[in-house]
């Protein structure tokens, strides 16, 4: 029996990575021209840094990290998300010398989730942080990024919601409210948010089981508890996000699955056809982390969006890949020639596949057309005295004969 991949680990087929190279050059273009600089951040970790980040009593460390022993007994992670370790980096660098650090990056992140459509155990994220800014014009302006580039990939029915989660001083007092609450409820809730009515009550909000989402749904609501710089700050982000022309929608029940957030936290769902996968971006504000990892103390805001959810909403026709030719050669004097001819056709820019088949003409232009070749170019032994190839166009079923120099511009479409 041949071996399969693992379930929820996928391959990523050449006619995907052309969306996913689309999405990533725009992502690029767009974050550099808002001042980000990319980072490189490894796979691996120590475990303590989620532990201590993400939080202990979160579904992420709770059931879904993956951790080894590495040769030495040390624990390691793969990681599950982002910003710790880019908060790990900065911390590691002193890039806090800068007034504000700008920092994106993309690659696979790892959850140990049941495995479906729009789920999976190892999947891709394009990420951005803002490192130093506590202003609330800073979590309008990175949302409005974030809303431009869904905008520039034509991305349909993008909706941010927003919610406040409240800081130090005013989410302990809304805590205890929910815990109260959820204390006379318990025997709705299933067994895990049970449990962690005592250590972390605000999961409850954030669990997807029919039982809580009934038993939570008039739950006291967080921005409705929150201390009057934590609703200065909020009021401030939706005002600036008007300026930004962007019409959020108040969502007081998200919590998000992870302890490190404070204040403004979002989420970006578009309709994907995938139920409760539907959220192609996430992210919000993180006052406290820094400092808790040991670093000074330094307010940021970030999001992270789920690259295979957002390839999903993108229309391929759009992002189609650049043309390919398949290059017929007939006869020794003609494969000769092609060497050069070929190596010149791939420097001015065109992607060119050489047919190294025997058998006759008709055989081989089969063989190019089962390689998805938008255009054939022949060179026999007539167009070789001539200086010219025969350029078919395999979709238009049309032909034309040109000068070799001449070639790479027919097919790029200029004349
Ligand atoms: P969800 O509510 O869908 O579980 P999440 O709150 O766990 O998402 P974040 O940790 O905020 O998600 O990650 C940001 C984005 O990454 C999500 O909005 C989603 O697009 C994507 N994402 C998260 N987990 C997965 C996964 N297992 N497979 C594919 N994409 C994922
Ligand atoms: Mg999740």
């Amino acid at each position: 029996m041949s071996i399969t991949a693992i379930r929820g680990f996928n391959d990523i087929l050449p006619g995907d990575t052309e969306l996913w190279r689309h999405i990533e050059r725009c992502a690029w273009s767009i974050f550099r021209t808002c001042g980000f600089g990319e980072i490189r951040l490894p796979i691996v970790e120590k475990t303590e840094l989620f532990m201590r980040s993400i939080g202990e009593t979160t579904d992420i460390v709770e059931k879904e990290m993956y951790t080894f022993a590495d040769r030495h007994g040390d624990a390691i992670t793969l990681r599950p998300e982002g910003t710790a370790p880019a908060v790990r980096a900065y911390i590691e660098h002193k890039l806090y010398t800068a007034p504000v650090t700008k920092l994106y990056y993309t690659g696979p992140m790892f959850r140990y989730e049941r495995p479906q459509k729009g789920r999976y155990r190892q999947f891709y994220q394009i990420g951005a942080e803002v490192l130093g800014d506590e202003s609330p014009r800073s979590d309008a302006e990175t949302l409005s990024m974030l809303m431009k580039f869904f905008g520039t990939l034509k991305i349909q029915g993008a909706t941010l919601q927003i919610n406040s989660l409240g800081d130090a001083s005013c989410r302990p007092a809304y805590k205890e409210k929910l815990y109260n609450y959820l204390k006379e409820r318990a025997g709705e809730l299933c067994e895990n948010c049970v449990r962690r009515i005592e250590t972390n009550p605000l999961r409850a909000l954030d669990c997807k089981a029919a039982g809580c989402i009934e038993a939570t749904s008039s739950a006291p609501s967080l921005v409705d508890s929150l201390c009057e710089p934590c609703a200065v700050h909020f009021d401030r982000v939706k005002y600036f996000l008007k300026l930004y022309g962007i019409e959020p929608l108040v969502n007081p029940r998200m919590v998000r699955g992870l302890d490190y957030y404070t204040r403004t936290t979002f989420e970006i769902t578009a309709d994907n056809g995938l139920g409760s996968q539907n959220a192609v971006a996430a992210g919000g504000r993180y006052d406290g982390l820094v400092e808790e990892l040991g670093g000074p103390a330094t307010p940021c805001f970030g999001f992270a969006i789920g690259m295979e959810r957002l390839a999903m909403l993108l229309n391929r026709e759009q992002v189609a890949a650049a043309p390919l030719t398949v290059f017929i050669a007939l006869g020794i004097d003609a494969e000769k020639k092609g060497v050069e001819l070929v190596s010149a056709w791939r420097e001015a820019g065109i992607r060119v596949v050489e047919d190294f088949s025997a058998g006759g003409l008709k055989s081989r232009m089969k063989r190019a057309d089962r390689l998805g070749a938008d255009y054939a170019v022949i060179v026999g032994e007539n167009e070789l005295n001539q200086g010219v190839a025969t350029v078919k166009d395999m979709k238009q079923a049309t032909q034309e004969t040109v000068a070799w120099d001449r070639v790479a511009d027919l097919i790029k479409g200029g004349k």
